[in-house]
């Protein structure tokens, strides 16, 4: 079988080399460019496309994958949003992904955004490269003893549990549907309490209508007074002017973001060159409490690895008719 990469960094390129080998009869190209309707008749003699969170996989993209026949797309990530599944569903193409890699690559490094707002880190940094040895405004508090609260207890949600529990914290969680196995160490309590009670708030539930802007003016005056916000899950959580007026208010001890509203065009993009107008996410930077990081919580060897492995297993299951889990289907 021959796949076609499209929008492949360099580092994509380094994890399917090395373990393409373990899936032989595959024959794997790689192209910089996005998957797009103008991109996609490159993919003449190939029988599938892999492409990622952020490719055009519209109707358009779709049909023109038809016309030069291809039959499968990988996606190598979990989220499918840009897929037009019914179209792919008329044009008889097949559509795999890959619903979950590592849960604890994200929670670590939501924790390492939560420590890094905490003990300012990201200034420490700056100020020691300039022989600055004073602790000026590196006061932090210690999580030990202190309280979590993680909202969304599915995989990722359930690895930042384990990890804030380690840290010494009480653990409290709120979610619409418990998970069992944590219940040991974690206690489930309503958002209202999650958020008056936590001195650390992680969001880890999914992006959908129920939880569009569940952070926003009201739940943030919930929050006690010093708070900690990480956010590694969906910028669409958060109501980011809401959030400016509650960072402007001296809520937030700090703010750690993954995700934000608008990270769309910049995401995975040296932008270094531009002046950035009207963004939000310029305003966000300017508070010395925020730390944004630029969607990267999945980015580790392992969980890198574990896309490769289960994409190249997609393909073979495909090639095999086996329906897994991991078919998507309109
Ligand atoms: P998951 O499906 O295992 O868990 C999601 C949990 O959220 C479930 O337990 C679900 O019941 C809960 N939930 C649903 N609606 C809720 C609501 N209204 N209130 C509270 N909880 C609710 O998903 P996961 O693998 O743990 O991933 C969580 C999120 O992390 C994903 O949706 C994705 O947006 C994000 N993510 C980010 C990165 C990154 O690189 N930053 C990588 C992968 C995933």
């Amino acid at each position: 079988m021959r796949i076609l990469f499209y929008d492949t960094q360099n580092y994509d390129k380094e994890s399917f080399e090395k373990t393409k080998d373990k899936y032989p009869g595959l024959e794997l190209e790689y192209l910089k460019s996005g998957l797009s309707a103008k991109t996609a008749p490159l993919a003449k003699g190939y029988d599938a496309v892999c492409a990622f969170v952020n490719s055009d996989v519209g109707s358009d993209t779709v049909k023109a994958l038809q016309e030069v026949r291809v039959k499968l797309i990988l996606m190598r990530c979990a989220g499918f949003n840009n897929v037009d599944l019914e179209t792919a569903k008329k044009c008889g193409i097949e559509v795999r992904r890959v619903p979950g890699y590592s849960p604890e690559a994200v929670a670590e490094h939501a924790m390492a955004l939560a420590l890094t707002v905490n003990r300012h880190m990201h200034k420490a940094y700056n100020k020691v490269r300039e022989n600055d040895f004073s602790l000026g405004g590196l006061m932090g508090f210690n999580f030990y003893g202190k309280t979590a609260g993680i909202i969304g207890t599915g995989k990722i949600g359930a690895a930042m549990a384990r990890i804030c529990y380690g840290f010494g914290m009480r653990v409290i969680a709120y979610d619409v549907c418990e998970n069992e196995t944590l219940k040991e160490f974690v206690t489930y309590v309503t958002l209202e309490e999650l958020l008056s009670d936590s001195d650390l708030i992680s969001l880890h539930c999914p992006l959908m209508d129920s939880t569009y802007h569940l952070i926003n003016r009201e739940t943030i005056a919930k929050m006690k007074d010093g708070v900690i916000l990480v956010n590694t899950s969906r910028g669409g959580l958060v109501k980011t002017e809401d959030l400016v007026e509650g960072i402007r208010a001296r809520k937030f001890f700090g703010v750690g973001l993954d995700v934000y509203e608008e990270e769309t065009p910049n995401v995975f993009e040296d932008r270094s060159d531009e002046i950035l107008e009207h963004s939000t996410t310029a305003r966000l930077l300017s508070f010395q409490n925020v730390m944004i990081t630029s969607h990267q919580g999945f980015f580790t060897d392992e969980a890198l690895t574990a896309i490769a492995n289960t994409t190249l297993q997609n393909a073979i299951d495909f090639e095999n008719g086996t329906e897994t889990l991991n078919l998507v289907k309109a």
